[in-house]
């Protein structure tokens, strides 16, 4: 049987596939070609960049079953094509942790405006040192204050977890579940009860220092007008979830009138295109999307995905 690797696969998990017999292709073909090539394999895996939609899955009834690596299955019709028997499967946790990371990469960037001073130490490091210095000499510990964390799964609780190990407070939101208990395993097999309080949104919103939004992606912002109002003035945001989760022109608005201090983004409403806004701003800390683009995530995503691809399509 072949599979078809369309967004790459770690070498492990090729590895695993390839022991179970089965023949990877991890040539990259583009998405207008796929519509004449997809059908040559019994299985693709992609990411997020390859688009799986009804019209390409009807001319591929050789495809038994699609693996994504990674979480979001927006790129994917998925009850279509499980409405045709394909079997789709994904990998949801083996990033959350690299993601989480990411989350204070952006934060701790942001309180200590190494966004700014990495565009302008090469510029004017030599000649306006004491400048510089004097422009970043504002900056806030973590410790001490306030995360509010949207969206208390995988990836929310990751975040909560790393915040508490830096002394900050955590409340959070969550649209569908009840209070949660919170544990950090030690060694020695030490299990240790971390606080973290639910809130209503709107309370998640006046008591923030720093907002991190983890949910899907939504019909409407889980932030626009509305919301930016309510924010505690000089908040600092990160989003590392889904463009749109965020009103992006409502971000650059905030951040001109100092509403919002900083914005870490990992994601964009327009992707591979980010608005031009966005990608200039000096209270932006930008990266392209690589929430879960460590070796270790990577890892994991490609040995869970061979060994769904194994199971399903040995059925
Ligand atoms: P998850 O399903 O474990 O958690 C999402 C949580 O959001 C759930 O607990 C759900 O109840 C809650 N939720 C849904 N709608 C909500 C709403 N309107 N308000 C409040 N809570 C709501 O998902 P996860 O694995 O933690 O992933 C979270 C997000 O991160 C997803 O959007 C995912 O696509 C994204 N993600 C991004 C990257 C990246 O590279 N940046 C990588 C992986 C995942």
């Amino acid at each position: 049987m072949k599979i078809l690797a369309n967004d790459g696969i770690d070498p492990i998990g090729k590895k695993i596939l390839e022991e179970a017999g089965f023949v990877v292709d991890t040539v990259h073909i583009a998405q207008e070609e796929l519509i004449n090539k997809l059908n040559g394999y019994d299985a693709v895996t992609v990411r997020s960049a390859t688009k799986l939609r009804k019209e390409l899955l009807d001319a591929c009834p050789n495809i038994k079953v699609i693996g994504r690596g990674g979480v979001g299955m927006d790129n994917i019709d998925v009850d279509y094509a499980r409405s045709k028997g394909i079997t789709v499967v994904n990998t949801p946790a083996a990033s959350s942790h690299s993601v989480a990371e990411l989350v204070f990469a952006h934060l701790l960037n942001g309180v200590r405006f190494l966004f700014d001073s990495n565009r302008k130490m090469p510029v004017e490091g030599a000649t306006n040192f004491g400048g510089l210095k004097k422009a970043y000499a504002t900056g806030t510990e973590l410790k001490g204050k306030t995360l509010g964390v949207v969206g208390f799964g995988r990836i929310g609780r990751a975040t909560a977890q790393i915040a508490l190990g830096l002394g900050m407070d955590v409340v959070y939101y969550d649209l569908f579940q009840g209070p949660v208990s919170l544990t950090l395993s030690l060694s020695g097999g030490v299990e240790v009860d971390l606080a973290v309080r639910q809130v209503e949104l709107e309370q998640l919103f006046k008591v923030s220092d720093f907002i991190s939004l983890h949910v899907p992606f939504l019909d409407k912002p889980v932030i626009g007008k509305e919301e930016f109002a309510l924010l505690k003035d000089g908040v600092g945001l990160v989003n590392a979830s889904r463009g749109g989760v965020i009103d992006e022109l409502e971000l650059v608005e905030a951040l001109n009138s100092g509403k919002v201090a900083f914005a870490g983004l990992d994601v964009f409403e327009n992707e591979p295109t980010p608005r031009e806004a966005l990608l200039t701003h000096p209270k932006v800390s930008l990266t392209p999307h690589i929430g879960a683009a460590t070796d270790e995530a990577q890892e994991r995503i490609g040995e869970e995905l061979a060994l769904l691809l194994i199971e399903s399509l040995k059925k």
